[in-house]
């Protein structure tokens, strides 16, 4: 085995989903966890308010700006980043750094600024971004959603101005048109990196294979 396959076997995988806001990624990672419910989903640290329904800990942790400050300077972020101007957002370390070591999958849903620092801090994180069809269903989505001001809408799409420029450091695209369809693809991405040699005991396999072989063929 070499140290590369010895890291990989038997660790989760590790799917960040970036992507301007309102394109569907929640929507989206939804469908994925009702068909796959042992991939975790990484809950984000904010410090933005609460939308009406949104549940601390559950659909982030809401947190104060110093706590945040906080969190930054004793390390306990894998990543943060300033999103649509305003408000922070980060990722908390221990509890993707457990269920990574522990085989878990995750899955983190973040901005174009997160995924960058992911790919370095975590080589063999699996980026996937969402666009939308067009510019007017992005529109239509996040103004439909009905969960943000018409400034914040637009804030919101200055962001993804920016998002769309990053699109690039990608490894894979996916085109939220059809929901059904960009939930396949997601599924379909998840699955194929589950079937990565080095992710496998492939030479455990191949021994095993070679060796009734042997035995057939001698
Ligand atoms: P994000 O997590 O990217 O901010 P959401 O998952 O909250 O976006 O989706 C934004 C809105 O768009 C929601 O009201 C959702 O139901 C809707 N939506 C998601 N995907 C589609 C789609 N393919 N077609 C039409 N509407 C969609
Ligand atoms: P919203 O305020 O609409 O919930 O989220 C705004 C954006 O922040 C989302 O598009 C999402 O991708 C991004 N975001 C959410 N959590 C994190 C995080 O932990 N880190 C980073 N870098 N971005 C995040």
């Amino acid at each position: 085995m070499t140290d590369r396959d010895a890291r990989a076997a038997g660790r989760g995988i590790l799917l960040v989903v970036a992507g301007p806001s309102g394109v569907g990624k929640g929507t989206m990672i939804s469908g994925l966890l009702e068909r796959h419910p042992r991939v975790q989903w990484s809950v984000s640290c904010t410090t933005r308010d609460p939308r009406p329904g949104e549940v601390d800990g559950r659909d982030y942790h809401f947190v104060s700006p110093a706590e945040f400050e906080r969190m930054i300077a004793a390390g306990e972020l894998l990543e943060w980043a300033i999103v649509h101007g305003t408000h922070a957002y980060g990722t908390p370390r221990v509890p993707v750094e457990e269920a990574l070591a522990a085989g878990q999958d995750m899955v983190l849903e973040i901005d174009y600024q997160g995924a960058r620092s992911i790919r370095q801090a975590l080589p063999e994180a699996v980026l996937v971004f969402v666009a939308p069809p067009s510019t007017e269903a992005l529109l239509a989505r996040l103004e439909g959603r009905n969960t943000e001001e018409p400034e914040a809408v637009l804030r919101r799409l200055r962001s993804a101005r920016t998002e769309f420029r990053h699109m690039g450091i990608f490894h894979f695209l996916i085109v939220n048109d059809d929901l059904g369809a960009a939930i396949d693809a997601l599924e379909a991405v998840y699955l194929a990196e589950r079937q990565r040699l080095h992710r496998a005991d492939w030479q455990g396999l191949q021994a095993r294979l070679l060796g009734e072989m042997e035995e057939r063929l001698s």
